[in-house]
């Protein structure tokens, strides 16, 4: 146990870009978050040696002002063994079995905490945001892609082999648009960005959005471009939106029904642009609660860091190497 404060760097890696940044175990962010580009090879597989040499400049810089430097918190967007830090299978960075942990406690002889993103937001908000209190909750981003994690019993709730939480991946139309899991007509196909902006380009060539059709000036019709139509009361616009808030609170109802959740904590690219969001599937959702009780108690939250996910990397390396001691299941 550690006396007097201690402090960790965190990485969050997306499917574009790093967000980097010093944490101390209060979870304060020490100095600015630093952005770094994915850089790709030709075949559109992250460089991770590149990405390696594109941090090392702050891990040194961090080394030589924060003291003790306890570990380095890695939150990334796909499938990540936490035990080895082996990027499982990771989509978006076309990664397969790549012992990306091991890379980075090599090259900077630290050690390194490893998780998939939803993982470490859900473990960000539990010990230092909206649902510290909390014993059964959801952590829910809507960007991208759709999904995030269980905290169920005071506890994450990780499943057989690791593979809990993505419920955006419940099958919706089985003979639907084709997902990035590979299946057809998952939940995230309807309501993640890409289908926003989807549905936003059909109002277009229908002729239904004169606004939208302006806003995207002749390109294609972009989620940032639905949301912004929204915001201007856009009849096409709004209808698109309360369709997603009515299918999200169907899909989190079934959430609640199952397994009696008292909050649903919502984040990610699509929430932050249009957090209005959160109160329309709050609205919606009591529609779908079964009990009174649910209906009285179900609390929708959003998020309280701009990024979760990078939060919670500071979370785990605090929590696994013993400096916080709270048994969250980290
Ligand atoms: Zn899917």
């Amino acid at each position: 146990m550690t006396v007097g404060p201690a402090y960790c760097i965190a990485i969050d890696i997306g499917g574009t870009k790093m967000a980097l940044g010093v944490f101390n175990n209060e979870g304060q962010l020490q100095g600015d978050i630093q952005i770094i580009p994915v850089s790709f090879d030709e075949h559109k597989v992250a460089d991770a040696h590149q990405m390696i040499s594109a941090i090392a400049p702050y891990v040194e810089e961090a080394r030589q002002r924060y003291s003790p430097l306890i570990g380095i918190g890695l939150s990334i967007c796909g499938n990540i063994n936490k035990e080895t830090g082996e990027a499982v299978l990771i989509p978006n960075l076309h990664w397969r079995g790549l012992p990306f942990g091991s890379m980075v406690r090599n090259a900077f002889q630290l050690p390194v905490f490893a998780g998939t993103d939803v993982r470490a937001a859900a473990l960000a908000e539990r010990l230092w945001g909206v649902a510290r209190e909390a014993q059964f909750f959801a952590w829910c981003t809507v960007g991208t892609g759709y999904g995030g994690y269980l905290f169920l019993n005071g506890k994450l709730y990780d499943g057989y082999h690791g593979f809990a939480g993505p419920f955006g991946h419940i099958t919706w139309d089985e003979e639907g648009y084709p997902c990035g899991c590979g299946r057809r007509g998952c939940f995230e196909t309807f309501v993640a960005g890409p289908a926003i902006a989807r549905a936003g380009q059909a109002a277009v060539d229908a002729g239904h959005s004169p606004l939208m059709a302006e806003l995207s000036q002749g390109g294609r019709v972009t989620t940032q471009t639905v949301i912004q139509a929204y915001q201007q009361n856009d009849p096409a616009a709004v209808s698109i939106i309360e369709q997603v808030a009515r299918l999200i609170a169907i899909n989190l109802s079934g959430l609640v029904n199952t397994l009696d959740l008292e909050m649903i904590v919502m984040g990610g690219g699509v929430i932050q642009a249009c957090p209005q969001l959160i109160e329309r599937i709050s609205h919606y959702i009591r529609r779908y609660l079964m009990s009174d009780e649910a209906r009285r108690d179900l609390r929708l939250e959003r998020e309280t860091f701009t990024n979760s996910a990078l939060y919670g990397a500071a979370a785990d390396v605090f929590l696994r190497s013993g400096v916080i001691n709270e048994a969250l299941g980290a």
